[in-house]
Protein backbone atom coordinates (compact mmCIF):
# COMPACT_ATOMS: atom_id res chain seq x y z
CA UNK A 1 0.00 0.00 0.00
CA UNK A 2 1.44 3.20 -0.85
CA UNK A 3 0.97 6.12 1.55
CA UNK A 4 -1.90 8.52 0.20
CA UNK A 5 -3.98 10.99 1.98
CA UNK A 6 -6.26 8.96 5.24
CA UNK A 7 -3.28 6.43 5.57
CA UNK A 8 -1.58 6.01 8.91
CA UNK A 9 2.10 5.48 8.43
CA UNK A 10 4.81 4.37 10.85
CA UNK A 11 8.05 5.24 10.15
CA UNK A 12 11.79 5.49 11.92
CA UNK A 13 13.93 9.18 11.50
CA UNK A 14 16.88 10.20 11.87
CA UNK A 15 17.20 13.57 12.26
CA UNK A 16 20.30 16.36 12.19
CA UNK A 17 20.36 19.98 11.27
CA UNK A 18 22.63 20.61 8.16
CA UNK A 19 25.58 21.99 9.26
CA UNK A 20 25.07 21.83 12.76
CA UNK A 21 24.86 19.65 16.31
CA UNK A 22 21.26 18.87 16.21
CA UNK A 23 20.78 14.75 16.48
CA UNK A 24 17.55 12.97 17.02
CA UNK A 25 17.01 9.21 16.22
CA UNK A 26 13.71 7.55 16.84
CA UNK A 27 15.15 4.54 16.72
CA UNK A 28 17.07 2.72 19.38
CA UNK A 29 14.61 -0.38 19.79
CA UNK A 30 11.71 2.05 20.28
CA UNK A 31 8.46 1.79 18.45
CA UNK A 32 8.10 4.17 15.40
CA UNK A 33 6.40 7.25 14.70
CA UNK A 34 2.92 7.36 14.04
CA UNK A 35 0.75 9.97 12.24
CA UNK A 36 -2.18 10.09 9.42
CA UNK A 37 -1.18 11.15 6.59
CA UNK A 38 -2.84 14.31 4.91
CA UNK A 39 -3.83 16.25 8.30
CA UNK A 40 -0.49 18.09 8.49
CA UNK A 41 0.37 15.92 11.62
CA UNK A 42 4.37 16.25 10.98
CA UNK A 43 6.73 18.58 9.21
CA UNK A 44 4.88 19.68 5.54
CA UNK A 45 8.18 18.97 4.09
CA UNK A 46 8.87 15.56 5.82
CA UNK A 47 4.86 14.98 4.73
CA UNK A 48 5.31 15.84 1.58
CA UNK A 49 8.19 13.52 0.54
CA UNK A 50 6.27 10.31 2.70
CA UNK A 51 3.56 10.67 -0.67
CA UNK A 52 3.86 7.64 -2.57
CA UNK A 53 5.82 5.38 -0.52
CA UNK A 54 5.36 2.17 1.07
CA UNK A 55 6.35 -0.57 3.78
CA UNK A 56 10.38 -0.70 3.73
CA UNK A 57 11.31 2.11 1.55
CA UNK A 58 14.26 4.16 3.14
CA UNK A 59 14.94 7.79 1.95
CA UNK A 60 16.40 11.10 2.58
CA UNK A 61 15.24 14.52 2.83
CA UNK A 62 16.30 17.54 3.17
CA UNK A 63 13.42 20.31 4.74
CA UNK A 64 14.28 23.63 4.37
CA UNK A 65 12.63 26.16 7.32
CA UNK A 66 9.07 26.84 5.29
CA UNK A 67 8.35 23.59 5.24
CA UNK A 68 10.04 22.97 8.53
CA UNK A 69 9.75 24.51 11.83
CA UNK A 70 9.46 28.45 10.15
CA UNK A 71 12.29 30.94 10.53
CA UNK A 72 13.51 32.60 13.22
CA UNK A 73 11.58 35.34 14.77
CA UNK A 74 13.46 38.49 16.90
CA UNK A 75 9.91 39.34 18.13
CA UNK A 76 9.93 36.01 20.05
CA UNK A 77 12.73 37.23 22.40
CA UNK A 78 10.91 38.07 25.76
CA UNK A 79 11.45 39.25 29.03
CA UNK A 80 9.66 37.85 31.85
CA UNK A 81 9.81 37.36 35.31
CA UNK A 82 11.39 34.58 37.19
CA UNK A 83 8.06 33.70 38.83
CA UNK A 84 6.95 32.80 35.77
CA UNK A 85 8.88 30.20 34.87
CA UNK A 86 7.10 26.76 35.73
CA UNK A 87 9.27 24.54 37.72
CA UNK A 88 12.67 26.43 37.68
CA UNK A 89 13.74 28.99 40.09
CA UNK A 90 17.73 28.88 39.25
CA UNK A 91 17.80 28.91 35.38
CA UNK A 92 20.57 28.74 33.57
CA UNK A 93 21.51 30.01 29.93
CA UNK A 94 20.67 27.32 27.52
CA UNK A 95 17.84 25.92 29.32
CA UNK A 96 14.90 24.75 28.05
CA UNK A 97 11.83 26.37 30.15
CA UNK A 98 7.93 26.53 30.39
CA UNK A 99 6.79 29.81 31.05
CA UNK A 100 3.37 30.78 32.01
CA UNK A 101 2.63 33.63 29.63
CA UNK A 102 -0.91 35.50 28.76
CA UNK A 103 -1.70 33.45 25.60
CA UNK A 104 -0.54 30.01 28.48
CA UNK A 105 2.38 27.73 28.77
CA UNK A 106 4.73 28.14 26.34
CA UNK A 107 8.54 26.75 25.70
CA UNK A 108 11.28 28.70 25.77
CA UNK A 109 14.90 28.93 25.40
CA UNK A 110 17.04 30.77 28.44
CA UNK A 111 19.37 33.50 26.46
CA UNK A 112 20.22 35.57 29.71
CA UNK A 113 19.26 35.32 33.50
CA UNK A 114 19.08 38.31 35.41
CA UNK A 115 17.96 38.76 38.91
CA UNK A 116 14.58 39.06 38.97
CA UNK A 117 14.13 38.03 35.27
CA UNK A 118 14.95 36.40 32.33
CA UNK A 119 15.05 36.71 28.99
CA UNK A 120 13.84 33.79 26.95
CA UNK A 121 13.62 33.21 23.38
CA UNK A 122 9.97 31.81 22.47
CA UNK A 123 11.21 30.40 18.87
CA UNK A 124 10.92 26.52 18.43
CA UNK A 125 14.17 25.26 19.35
CA UNK A 126 14.90 23.99 15.44
CA UNK A 127 12.99 27.40 13.96
CA UNK A 128 15.24 28.49 10.86
CA UNK A 129 17.64 25.02 10.83
CA UNK A 130 18.07 23.93 7.59
CA UNK A 131 16.87 19.67 8.33
CA UNK A 132 17.91 16.23 7.08
CA UNK A 133 15.92 13.41 7.93
CA UNK A 134 16.84 9.47 6.98
CA UNK A 135 13.64 8.19 6.95
CA UNK A 136 12.78 4.21 7.06
CA UNK A 137 8.44 3.20 6.00
CA UNK A 138 7.59 0.77 8.25
CA UNK A 139 4.33 0.45 7.84
CA UNK A 140 1.23 2.29 5.93
CA UNK A 141 -2.59 1.09 6.46
CA UNK A 142 -5.77 2.65 5.72
CA UNK A 143 -6.64 4.65 8.65
CA UNK A 144 -9.57 3.92 10.61
CA UNK A 145 -13.35 6.21 10.39
CA UNK A 146 -12.68 7.63 13.92
CA UNK A 147 -8.76 8.52 13.36
CA UNK A 148 -10.24 10.46 10.36
CA UNK A 149 -12.29 12.38 12.18
CA UNK A 150 -10.01 12.61 15.18
CA UNK A 151 -7.00 13.91 12.35
CA UNK A 152 -5.02 11.81 13.98
CA UNK A 153 -3.90 8.17 14.20
CA UNK A 154 -4.42 6.20 17.25
CA UNK A 155 -2.06 3.48 18.63
CA UNK A 156 1.48 3.02 20.22
CA UNK A 157 3.60 5.50 18.55
CA UNK A 158 0.63 8.05 18.03
CA UNK A 159 -2.46 9.41 20.03
CA UNK A 160 -3.57 7.54 22.73
CA UNK A 161 -6.49 8.22 24.46
ZN1 LIG B 1 -8.16 10.36 18.53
Amino acid sequence: MQIANNTVVSFHYKLEEVGGDYKEDSGNGGEPMLYLHGHRGILPGLEDAMKGRAAGDKFTVQVSPENGYGHRSEDRLQRVPVKHLIGRKKPNVGDLVTVNAKSGKVNATVVKVGRHNVDVDTNHPLAGKELKFEIEVVDVREATMEEVSHRHAHGPGGHQH
